[in-house]
């Protein structure tokens, strides 16, 4: 349920709504929206005379909330939420730009492709250094030495973070190096991770599942949020289907979806999305047209050598190319890089 508080309504009334309503049994979370304080109470609302919450005192109405995800709806939030990581502000006017290998395999690799992104326009590094990967045989990633490895490369040339999270306990070691944290897809419904990433302190990118409905995708949103970390970034990643051609099927419906649903900013892979090279900058460019917020990027200064996903990395000139692209497509959209 969404309380609307009177315009003016002073903290003490703000909060001692709340408490009255967390004595019903609801948790409440409050946003501040266009000079209005909202509170969304959400738990068992039937046990609640929500015309009489009504007429408390500092209360100007109360609405219920339609849809199964409340606090991550535009219902609850109006305004797009904003997160700040490094020298970007992620679903604000300016686009997010995360790029880097899809897995950190040493010093050299790492500060090469850290310079590449950076010089392209980037501001936050991406690399995997513990990787969900189908064969137990293949690489796994390099573990805590890749993320000291990533930080440093990242520091080096002033960029943001961000890396995977595979397990909950893995939690505060990963928030330890990384600026955000990344819950891959095979992990969007682990709902003992979502419930631990969020108690951090630190933004989080939500892909989305393999086969999970735009709904689904939310609600493992909604579990993060409820547990108090609104910092959700969701990414778009591409979705099973019966089309063999590309690794996965890249739903850009997604993005004005979601855009129309949820507050939350919505970022696009065009990487795994595709899985082929040369398809990455046409999708990564239409993602931006769609309105995305950003884009996440493999890019491998030598890709034919790569221990992950070297079919589907840029070139470092690639990257550089699609970056000044993507900065004349942002401005038609009223963005930019
Ligand atoms: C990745 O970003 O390297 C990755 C494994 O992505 P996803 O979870 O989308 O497959
Ligand atoms: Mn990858």
């Amino acid at each position: 349920m969404l309380v609307l508080l009177e315009p003016g309504a002073s903290e003490a009334a703000a909060n001692d709504i709340a408490a009255r309503l967390r004595m019903f049994g609801l948790s409440v979370h409050r946003t501040e929206c266009d000079g209005q304080t909202r509170l969304g109470a959400v738990g068992d609302i039937t046990t609640v005379d929500w015309d009489a919450v009504r007429r408390w005192p500092g209360v100007a109405d109360t609405r219920r909330i339609p849809a199964p995800f409340k606090l991550v709806s535009r219902a609850f939030r109006p305004r797009d939420t904003v997160i700040t990581v490094g020298r970007c502000a992620i679903g604000s006017e300016q686009l997010a730009l995360m790029a880097g290998p899809c897995s950190v395999e040493g010093e050299a690799q790492a500060f090469a492709i850290a310079e590449a992104v950076a010089r392209a326009g980037a501001t936050i590094m991406r690399g995997g250094a513990y990787k969900p990967r189908t064969s137990p045989y293949s690489f796994q990633g390099l573990g805590e030495e890749g993320l000291k490895i990533l930080r440093r490369a990242a520091d080096a040339f002033g960029l943001a973070v961000v890396t995977e999270v595979m397990d909950s306990q893995q939690v505060p070691l990963i928030a330890r190096y990384a600026d955000i944290l990344q819950v891959g897809a095979r992990n969007m419904q682990n709902f003992a991770l979502l419930h631990e990433v969020g108690h951090v302190e630190k933004p989080v990118l939500l892909k989305r599942g393999l086969a999970s409905t735009i709904e689904e995708w939310l609600m493992s949103a909604e579990h993060i949020v409820s547990q108090g970390n609104r910092q959700v970034i969701l990414c778009e990643r591409g979705i099973r289907t019966f089309e063999t051609y590309t690794r996965n099927t890249l739903d850009l419906n997604a993005i004005p979806v979601v855009k129309e649903l949820s507050h939350l900013p919505v970022i696009v892979d065009p990487s795994h999305g595709t899985g082929i090279r040369d398809k990455v900058a046409p999708m990564a460019r239409a993602a931006i047209a769609a309105g995305a917020d950003g884009l996440i990027v493999e890019v491998h200064h030598d890709p034919d050598h790569a221990l992950s996903d070297g079919a589907q990395s840029l070139y470092p000139a690639q990257y550089r190319e699609l970056v000044d692209q993507i900065r004349t497509i942002a401005a038609v959209v009223g963005r930019r890089v």
